[in-house]
């Protein structure tokens, strides 16, 4: 069985303006201590043992982010820390409407789109 983890944590206004979710991915070393992971290093396939999820409630505050448009970014996030990227660029780029698009989108759920992408990946 996978120890993989993610860790959520509500933030307020620490992360930079205009930024109101991240994911950062870690690699537990042999003594327990956490090691960060780049993000292009994921994307090349990089195993991670941790994903801390930061969500920035003051952010979203500041640019009145509608209760949908909370969901759809902490869905997002936990995209990340499942494996998926943006799918703005790269091989296949598209804009259909689904939670991994970035930005401030008001989408109720995570469409079918998102589902191809889980798929895909596993
Ligand atoms: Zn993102």
């Amino acid at each position: 069985m996978s120890k993989a983890q993610i860790k959520v944590y509500a933030i307020n206004r620490t992360l930079g303006s205009g930024t109101y979710g991240t994911a950062d991915f870690f690699k537990r070393e042999s003594n327990g201590s956490l090691t960060p992971i780049g993000l292009s290093s994921v994307k090349a396939g990089v195993n991670y043992d941790m994903t801390r999820i930061r969500l920035d409630a003051g952010n979203m505050a500041d640019s009145n982010y509608s209760a949908i448009e909370r969901t759809k970014t902490t869905g997002h996030e936990f995209g990340h820390a499942l494996g998926l990227g943006h799918f703005e660029e790269g091989l296949r780029p598209h804009q259909y409407a689904h939670w991994m698009r970035s930005g401030q989108k008001s989408l109720a759920y995570p469409t079918s789109e998102d589902a191809a992408h889980l798929a895909y990946k596993y």
